[in-house]
């Protein structure tokens, strides 16, 4: 358990219920190394945009030196929360903690606008909930389907009334038929000789409009020698809210998820979004404080591999089949909370390149952050709009011809940037291609997007 950061002065707007660390705020020494791969940064400017100046803020709240106004909250709001100043910072600063303690402070003590309160409790009452967004998916698909999806973005309407909730229409994916009922099964036996006995991570988001994402890792995982075992009553890993600073919120989620997968007797917890991955690696530390699960949070995480990484880890036995008749350039788009949050990136490009025929294609900016961040493009659209622009324009320089992406939140923010520049290109999980590997498929390509 993480000593106790002392208590804030009675100035301070914050409380004792762990704010920032004054002794791991020390330790930033203001080199500014970290500015240049802030991606808040690099699209605002402002010094309190970027690591640095949060640092400040938050030396400068918790000493009461600064109030919790609406300025100095929207310098930590416009934080992506993409973790690239800890992998930049050469002095180890541990930003991800600071932040981690900074954002559940605001919640509890910055009263938000009606407005912004209201979109917020539609998110996190909404999405981390499949049971409860489900039955909104037959509206949406009727929606989708009728034209008035046409309609209103031809005419701009939602823009006019909530740019919000414009951008959360328009990162909308088209609805899979499949998305209406759960299909994965409980239990997927081994193919060959068993080597071992994995739970699988199923998602929120990613269940829902993702699900055959979800079907391709339980097949790849059998085809190499794993029994996989899928709880159905499991819920959503706690990323969204933990993300956003609802800490109550994520430890009631992180404790159901343990409970889900304690009695499975599984050897690992496999999980293929990288923004989960990373929050349930994290239990631990999410329930410190909590005698009764703090011990079973700890084993839980010590479990915990990315598909990627446990895959490379163990090897793959299945034969793979080339994906195309022709050399297939592919471009890997690293996402935040595998780079930066999990030291994750020769893993996927290595399972990759075991393709026949595969040829990894490297982007200019491959460690900036695409915008998506959870949620980040439904609160902050206009700084995620200069992200994905960029993204998709450096993956499309690239000549590849597929892009692979394993994180559900980069591949809609990277479809929806896609569409809007007329590409057809697609977008797959590396575990989806895999799949195709194994089984033998051969994928439609589009023609080359650029200089090959
Ligand atoms: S966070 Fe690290 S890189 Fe950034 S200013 Fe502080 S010490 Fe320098
Ligand atoms: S987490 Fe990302 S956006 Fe936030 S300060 Fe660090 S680099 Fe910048």
């Amino acid at each position: 358990m993480d000593a106790p950061a002392p208590v804030p002065p009675a100035a301070s707007p914050f409380d004792s219920d762990h704010p920032p660390d004054p002794k791991l705020i020390d330790e930033c020494v203001h080199c500014g190394f970290c500015l240049a791969n802030c991606p808040s940064y690099r699209v605002i400017g402002k010094e309190m945009d970027s690591p640095r100046g949060r640092i400040y803020l938050m030396d400068g709240l918790n000493e009461g030196q600064i109030p919790l106004s609406e300025a100095t909250v929207s310098h930590f709001d416009s934080c992506l929360g993409c973790l690239a100043c800890v992998t930049t910072c050469p002095s180890g600063v541990k930003y991800d903690r600071l932040i981690a303690a900074t954002r559940p402070q605001i919640e509890r003590h910055y009263p938000r606008r009606a407005g912004d309160r209201l979109f917020r409790a539609l998110i996190f009452n909404l999405l981390p909930y499949p049971n409860r967004l489900r039955p909104l998916l037959v509206p949406l698909l009727a929606y989708q389907k009728s034209g008035l999806r046409r309609l209103v973005r031809r005419t701009k309407l939602l823009d006019k009334f909530s740019p919000q909730l414009a951008s959360m229409e328009a990162i909308l994916p088209d609805i899979p038929a499949d998305a209406l009922r759960s299909s994965l099964p409980a239990h997927l036996a081994a193919q060959g000789k068993q080597r071992y006995r994995v739970g699988m991570i199923t998602g929120c988001v990613q269940r829902l409009f993702f699900d055959r994402v979800n079907q391709a890792t339980a097949r790849v995982l059998s085809a190499n020698g794993c029994e996989v075992i899928i709880p159905a009553e499991q819920g959503c890993c706690a990323a969204l809210p933990e993300h956003q600073g609802q800490r109550s919120q994520a430890q009631t989620m992180a404790r159901a998820l343990i409970d889900s997968f304690e009695k499975t007797g599984v050897d690992y917890i496999v999980v293929n979004a990288a923004g989960c991955g990373h929050t349930l690696k994290e239990y631990g530390h999410i329930l410190a404080d909590d005698p009764q699960y703090r011990e079973r949070a700890k084993a839980f995480a010590a479990k915990v591999r990315d598909v990627q990484e446990f895959l490379e880890a163990v090897g793959l036995t299945a034969i793979l089949q080339p994906l195309a008749d022709v050399p297939l350039p592919v471009v890997y788009q690293d996402a935040c909370h595998l780079l930066h949050g999990q030291r994750i990136s020769l893993q996927p490009r290595r399972l990759l390149q075991r393709i026949p025929g595969l040829q990894l294609r490297e982007p200019v900016d491959a460690a900036l952050c695409c915008g998506s961040a959870g949620v980040y493009n439904l609160l902050q659209p206009e700084v995620a709009e200069e992200l994905g622009r960029q993204k998709v324009a450096n993956l499309l320089a690239t000549g590849a011809r597929l892009i692979a992406s394993p994180n559900p939140g980069c591949t809609l923010q990277i479809n929806k940037y896609l569409q809007l520049q007329g590409q057809s290109i697609s977008v797959w999980h590396p575990m989806e291609l895999l799949d195709f590997a194994i089984r033998g498929v051969r994928l439609p390509l589009p023609a080359s997007t650029g200089d090959t």
